[in-house]
């Protein structure tokens, strides 16, 4: 793609106001703007960087047998009121609510346990369909107190949610096994090192939950990680300095919740009157699990531990392009030719270009831009490089001059 064609451009000034790093360089960098506290347009590098996210998301759930679908986001009234929710006082702070022009009441999806579980009550199941395992990447609302942290916190924002039914305890726990270990690639697979965390689960279970936090000094989260092993628990349910597990040194240290999985037994089921036949013949209530994954909170998270002074350096798994081309010297037809050309060449055999085809600018302008923007590969044809590419990686200090061909070898 060409970067004379994208809007909006670089910010040489983050906006006023802009407090974390997340919310300063994605702004800067042209992937995010704030629309109001809480909720944020996701422009068109930080959309493609999201979908390298979901991309990853969508790869491992698949792989544990589950099913991606799409649900409402407009939600009646009547259905949270059947598992109970609608009337909880905590579910009322959180939840947006609405009336139509008849005065008929809504909210809009904070969650989709009540919707998820609705809709596997219109079909009859018996235990041959289960278990079940939907998911979606899809918006949130809630009334969040504060919605600060840029955009680790918003009122409006993206989630991947799974939700699994089972028919009994010891299915779920197999199956919620698989999505802890599914969870742990995922982050894996985006660098981000993660430690599982036991929690309460708040307006959703009286069950425990798992919350899958990562150390970052933006985080709202106190955990407490032993320095040997790879435990870590909540500061309020540890009173030791001592693991557990190891008696290795407990630190308290700021993190991120990017990911939190719930057993929720068969309350929902039982409330919404919701069950499958069994082998008897018997009708007994499903059992459920939910699952989610902060996805815009992700894309915070990945520019608070991966960036310098200069700009975001985005892993490659997740990088909205892989490959930053810069032409110099544009205004001589013979260079812009050779850079047309590697431009060419590169997305022939499928590589991920972002090409900086403006004329007129500086290399300076142009590489601070790269450098902000955190493209993992910079390449640059210029009057210096005649038929190669100055290579460097965002990452690196070290130049490397080399052919079309070499740098694919490289880099495929
Ligand atoms: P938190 O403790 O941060 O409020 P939560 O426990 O309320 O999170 P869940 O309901 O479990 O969150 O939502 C699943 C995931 O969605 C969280 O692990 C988090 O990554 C993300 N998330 C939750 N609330 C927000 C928010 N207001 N803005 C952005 N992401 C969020
Ligand atoms: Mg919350």
């Amino acid at each position: 793609m060409r970067y004379s064609t994208i809007f909006p451009k670089t910010l040489k000034m983050a906006p006023s106001g802009a407090e974390s790093i997340n919310h300063q360089l994605l702004a800067r960098g042209g992937f995010i703007d704030q629309l109001m506290a809480g909720s944020w347009t996701l422009l068109p590098l930080g959309l493609r960087v999201v979908s390298k996210i979901n991309q990853i998301i969508r790869q491992e759930l698949n792989s544990t047998g589950a099913w991606e679908a799409q649900l409402p986001l407009l939600h009646p009234k009547e259905i949270w009121s059947r598992s109970g929710r609608w009337d909880d006082p905590a579910v009322a702070e959180i939840m947006y609510r609405l009336k139509d022009r008849s005065e008929r009441e809504y909210c809009l999806s904070f969650t989709h346990e009540e919707i998820v579980m609705d809709l596997l009550g219109k079909y009859n199941l018996s235990y041959k369909d289960l278990p079940i395992k939907i998911y979606q990447f899809s918006t949130k609302f809630r009334n969040e107190l504060r919605a600060k942290s840029g955009i680790l916190r918003g009122r409006e924002f993206l989630m991947k949610d799974l939700y699994s039914a089972h028919v009994s305890l010891e299915d779920l726990e197999v199956y919620f096994a698989q999505v802890r270990e599914a969870y742990l690639k995922i982050f894996t697979r985006m660098d981000l090192e993660t430690r599982v965390v036991n929690a309460s689960g708040g307006v959703f279970t009286e069950h425990f939950t798992q919350e899958f936090q990562v150390e970052c000094d933006a985080g709202e989260d106190m955990v407490l990680f032993c320095e040997k092993c790879d435990f870590a628990a909540n500061v309020e349910v540890i009173k030791s300095n001592n693991c557990p597990e190891c008696s290795g040194l407990l630190k308290e240290v700021k993190t991120v919740e990017v990911g939190h999985i719930f057993t929720l037994g068969t309350k929902y089921a039982a409330n919404m009157n919701v069950n499958f036949t069994d082998e008897t013949g018997n009708k007994k209530p499903l059992w459920f699990a939910s699952y989610g994954i902060g996805v815009s909170r992700l894309l915070g998270v990945l520019v608070e531990k991966f960036h310098d002074e200069r700009g975001i350096i985005w892993p490659e798994s997740v990088a909205p392009f892989k490959t930053h081309l810069i032409g110099l010297d544009l205004e001589n037809e013979e260079i812009k030719a050779q850079a047309e050309k590697v431009y060419q060449l590169l997305s022939a055999d499928g590589v991920e270009v972002l090409y900086d085809d403006r004329v007129g600018l500086s290399a300076g302008e142009k590489f601070s831009d790269a450098d902000l923007i955190g493209v993992p590969y910079r390449l640059v044809v210029s009057k210096r490089t005649h038929d190669q590419i100055e290579v460097k990686k965002r990452a690196d200090k070290n130049t490397n001059f080399m052919s079309v061909t070499e740098l694919l070898e490289q880099i495929r």
